[in-house]
């Protein structure tokens, strides 16, 4: 009898779980399900960005998991040949425009590099450098060239997965489902019992565990994003991400197609609406960048619910009082670096069992609950 694995939730997360179940060694004895609903996914609204190398951020774990999520990113890119269009090792720029606050920058980027291979080559740039690296922009700032950087489409990532997953061991369901008090899985068919359940359900689940009388502090943050048509660019392909400083991202993704985002909007919650006071923030920041655009160049607006915890960090583990369900979320604003990791690890929990200590990736799961 094979062991049977549920899966709730799509997402990153998910999706990554479900190739994991289906590569790591003992897959073969796994019959794995994956619930997804899909509304509000925050993976495939995403803007893409993989850079963690230089942010401001000081928590420890958290760029423990972030840099060891974008090196994870680049082997499995390699391991499941994901085509340029999903993922892409374009590199990023991160610009400054105070000297002092470059120069730290160029500071802390020689200490990162030296520590971490993956980050590749790195280049203290002129703003005419950055135009040279980036023709699209019309105006450039100094800044900060990261070779590791790439940029990932979050909705082809997770279709390719599971795509790879439903040739070995996967089956995938459209829809919601819920939990009832004893822990199994309650669906339109009917309620079904797993020997193990990975909950990836984003900002959605405190819903999920209600039933078991679970709280989680975790909440839910509206993100809105556009992509435009840059026609003189059809014949660019790869092109570096721009981080600009105190605005909103840049991301060629070639073809004469750029993507400007994202907001963060807390009230917003989980409104999906495109509303028009973002998109004229989006735009605004993008005509700064890039000449000739008008709202006539935006050819799509893409929201999603990104989770958030207190302290900004995620969580994923092995819920305490129900040793068969794990748990991930809380991934905020750079899940689409962290989440593959952490679906690997929680692969690898569910299939070998145990009690694998993360304390070098986040802190205590039980902070997180009541
Ligand atoms: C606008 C925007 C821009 C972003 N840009 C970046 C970026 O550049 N770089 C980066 O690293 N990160 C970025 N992020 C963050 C990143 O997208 C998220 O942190 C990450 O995708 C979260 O993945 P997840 O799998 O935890 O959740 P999600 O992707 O939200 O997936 C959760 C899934 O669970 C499903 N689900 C929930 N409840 C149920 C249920 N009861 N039954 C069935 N299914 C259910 C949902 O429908 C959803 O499909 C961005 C996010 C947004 C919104």
């Amino acid at each position: 009898m094979k062991r049977k694995i549920a899966i709730i939730g799509g997402g990153i997360v998910g999706a990554s779980a479900a190739y994991y179940l289906s590569t790591l060694s003992g897959h073969e004895q796994l019959a794995v399900t994956l619930y997804d609903d899909g509304t509000g996914q925050a993976t495939s609204a995403a803007a893409g960005i993989i850079s963690p190398w230089l942010s401001k951020r000081r928590n420890k774990q958290w760029y423990q998991l972030a840099k060891d999520g974008a090196s994870l990113l680049m082997q499995l890119a390699r391991e499941a040949n994901l085509a340029t269009d999903v993922y892409a090792q374009t590199g990023t720029i991160i610009t400054r425009t105070d000297p002092t606050d470059m120069s730290k920058l160029w500071e802390l980027a020689k200490q990162r590099a030296a520590e971490d291979p993956d980050m590749g080559e790195i280049q203290q740039l002129t703003a005419e450098e950055v135009k040279e690296k980036i023709p699209l922009l019309s105006k450039g700032q100094p800044g900060v060239y990261v070779s590791g950087g790439a940029r990932i489409d979050g909705a082809k990532f997770v279709d390719d997965l599971l795509t790879q997953a439903s040739q070995v061991n996967l089956t995938v369901k459209h829809g919601k489902v819920t939990l009832d008090e004893a822990g199994h899985i309650v669906t339109p068919a009917g309620t079904k019992r797993f020997d193990q359940i990975i909950i990836a359900a984003g900002a959605w689940l405190p819903d999920l565990l209600a039933p078991l009388g679970m709280k989680v502090a975790v909440r839910p943050q509206k993100g809105q994003l556009i992509q435009l048509n840059v026609q003189d660019f059809q014949d660019y392909e790869n092109m570096p991400v721009l981080m600009p400083e105190g605005e909103r991202d840049v991301i060629p993704l070639g073809h004469g197609q750029l993507i400007v985002g994202a907001t963060h909007d807390d009230e917003g919650k989980f409104d999906l609406s495109v509303t028009k006071e973002a998109t004229q923030d989006l735009l605004g920041s993008a005509q700064r960048f890039v000449a000739g655009l008008t709202v006539d160049s935006i050819a799509e607006a893409k929201v999603g619910t990104r989770a958030y915890t207190e302290d900004h960090s995620p969580f994923f583990g092995r819920l305490p009082m129900h040793p068969k369900i794990l748990v991930a979320s809380g991934l905020g604003a750079s899940g689409l670096t962290t989440g593959p990791l952490i679906g690997r690890l929680l692969a690898g929990t569910a299939i070998y069992g145990g009690k694998p200590d993360w304390s070098k990736y986040e802190k205590n799961l039980a902070n997180y609950f009541s």
